[in-house]
């Protein structure tokens, strides 16, 4: 076991060994221009890209045509977001409190005039999940889109999206949806879900930083969008800009090896994040866990510590890499807003740990990190009562 651990999957993953194997040619031989039509440099590129595109496709029961390349879910969230808003007449969207930062901002600046959109920001009850029908009594006949997050990032509670696009197809809304931390971990499909738009990224499942993709729906309706990056024409138009062959060759890798080993890895992930529930409550019994325990990412723990000051605790964890419930915006300590969003008060919010476990995990460091996070926080609270009574 090599120190330190890394228990914070959620915010990023290891590229997999047989990903980058898979790119190192594209670097090198392979290092054509996916557009360059008048030679085999480009058309093996080409190749490469298109073949890509339909493991990722694969992924979430998409058609080829229907994926476009991002540099990552944040550019794939704003595309979906502001493309939606710039081509609809419609000036109301709806989404949700527990959003991650990249589709909060982008409706804020639309909120913003000369846009002056109205942004409907449902609440999420105790467990995080969103209830259909206060969403369906959000919609309104000038809604142009709905957005909500596929699994949160922080408690990993997972949104109940075939609801969600039963009310939006039905209603004629776009319906986008981020995925980037769901994608790979549990099944997705934009047909059975009735998405129209979801954004993707290749670094959370074991691919390379800086590639990721917005599904965008071409039929049965297609959604109507504007490209916010304008140049060549690449991707439909939608994203101009060379395609980094490499990173889409190898982010096509990662979705087929996620995709095929998910019916294994899901349940051992499961299982070791349950052991590390059971371990970390049977020496704190007065530990809680953060979000639903049923609709959840198999690899994700959110646990508050009652009685010990969380940047103490985070502090004193170096042997161990992980996440606390300040917001990840790092530069503020303020409380993480999705953790407020439940109602869970600010000093607990504070004294609180994410755990995200990967595809690298084993069974010897969940044990290490039972056995380390306990005595630490037994001990924290020995240290406070005993300064409290002098
Ligand atoms: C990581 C993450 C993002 C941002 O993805 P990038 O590829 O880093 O831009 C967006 N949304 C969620 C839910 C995430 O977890």
């Amino acid at each position: 076991m090599k120190l330190p651990l890394y228990f914070d999957a959620h915010a990023t993953t290891p590229c997999d060994p047989r990903v980058v194997e898979v790119m190192l040619p594209f670097f090198t031989d392979t290092f054509g221009n996916a557009a360059s039509r008048q030679h085999p440099f480009g058309w093996a590129a080409r190749e490469a890209t298109d073949a890509a595109r339909s493991q990722i496709a694969k992924l979430i029961g998409a058609r080829p045509k229907d994926i476009i390349f991002t540099s990552g879910a944040t550019e794939s969230n704003n595309l979906a977001i502001k493309g939606i808003a710039e081509a609809s007449k419609h000036r109301h969207i709806v989404t949700v409190e527990t959003e991650h930062r990249a589709v909060l901002d982008p409706c804020d600046w639309l909120a913003q005039p000369p846009r002056g959109f109205e942004i409907t920001r449902l609440r999420v009850r105790e467990d995080g999940l969103i209830d259909l029908d206060q969403l369906k009594a959000a919609l309104r006949d000038d809604t142009a889109l709905v957005s909500v997050m596929a699994a949160n990032n922080e408690i990993g509670v997972l949104q109940p999206l075939a609801g969600i696009g039963q009310l939006t197809s039905a209603r004629g809304i776009a319906f986008h949806t981020d995925a980037a931390q769901a994608a790979g971990k549990v099944p997705l499909d934009v047909e059975a879900m009735r998405i129209d738009l979801l954004s993707l990224t290749a670094h959370k499942l074991y691919g390379p930083k800086g590639i990721g993709a917005l599904y965008v729906r071409r039929r049965g309706p297609a959604a109507a969008l504007v490209p916010i990056i304008h140049g060549g024409g690449h991707e439909r138009g939608l994203r101009s800009g060379t395609l980094t062959t490499p990173g889409i060759v190898g982010f096509g890798a990662a979705s087929e090896i996620a995709q095929r080993e998910m019916p294994t890895e899901a349940p051992r992930l499961a299982s070791l994040r349950d052991r590390l529930q059971a371990g970390l409550q049977a020496a704190l019994p007065d530990v809680t866990v953060n979000g639903s325990q049923t609709a959840r990412l198999p690899h994700n723990l959110n646990t508050s510590f009652p009685g010990v000051d969380g940047a103490t605790l985070l502090m004193s964890l170096t042997d161990i890499a992980i996440s606390s419930g300040a917001a990840c915006s790092s530069a503020s300590a303020e409380p993480s807003h999705v953790l407020r969003a439940i109602g869970v008060p600010d000093n607990l919010a504070k004294a609180s740990l994410r755990f995200g476990l990967s595809r690298f995990t084993t069974v010897e460091e969940v044990d290490y990190v039972i056995g380390r996070v306990s005595d630490l926080v037994t001990s924290l609270r020995s240290r406070r009562a005993a300064t409290m009574g002098s």
